[in-house]
């Protein structure tokens, strides 16, 4: 149920405090977001020095680190997804505690970045698992981290502790070596490729109402 701001602003004056209990759980949550501790490759420096005195997270109350995923909740994905460490980062998600989050940080994470033709990198993390935030660059600035991470709280305020409890992740589908890579190839249920947009103009019936002329002699 939401709070009338008008009865809030005045008994505020007062001293009293009004809030529901969502708002405060999610005041909680949002503040307290523990990351995984790993990193994968340059994107991960820039994370290291998000952590460090000149960028400090702790002001988000992000700087406890996790080395171990039971007890971590945001899985923020630094650097060049190989096809050989994907597997080990979707088994990681699935360790994590819930409600979970993960942040791709940067474009190898995203899309495979520089080396996206590279047959042995991954193009993009959201593959195998879902993703909450986005974030562009190579690398990304720790500006731009801090700059996701208060995106990311804001979302998680957004949602009552009901449904972060419904929207619970539970464990994806890890992907094993095979033949032609790794298989499967993404997981359906998260990813849903885009078709190319050249291929969508390809295919694209025409609309213009722009009819051809009769060839002379041809009726
Ligand atoms: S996005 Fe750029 S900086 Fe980040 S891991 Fe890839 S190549 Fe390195």
């Amino acid at each position: 149920m939401a709070v009338d701001e008008g009865l809030k602003g005045e008994v505020q004056k007062q001293g009293v405090y009004v809030t529901t209990w969502d708002e405060l759980v999610n005041w909680g949550r949002s503040s307290s977001i523990w990351p995984l501790q790993f990193g994968l490759a340059c994107c991960a420096i820039e994370m290291i020095s998000t952590a460090a005195s000149r960028f400090d997270i702790a002001r988000f109350g992000s700087e406890i680190f996790r080395a171990s995923p039971r007890q971590a909740d945001l899985m923020i994905v630094a650097g060049t997804v190989t096809k050989k460490m994907a597997p080990q980062v979707v088994r990681l998600y699935n360790q994590m505690a819930e409600p979970k989050y993960v942040i791709s940080m940067g474009a190898c994470a995203t899309s495979g970045g520089p080396f996206h033709k590279g047959y042995n990198v991954l193009r993009g993390i959201d593959r195998y698992i879902p993703v909450d935030v986005y974030i562009p660059g190579c690398p990304p600035t720790p500006e731009a981290l801090l700059e996701g991470l208060m995106t990311l709280q804001k979302r998680i305020k957004e949602r009552s502790m009901s449904s972060a409890v419904e929207r619970k992740q539970n464990e994806y589908e890890i992907p094993e070596f095979g033949e032609a890579g790794l298989e499967p190839r993404y997981n359906p249920n998260i990813f849903k490729p885009l078709t190319h947009p050249i291929q969508q103009f390809a295919s694209a019936k025409p609309t213009s109402p722009i009819q051809t002329p009769p060839a002379p002699g041809s009726s």
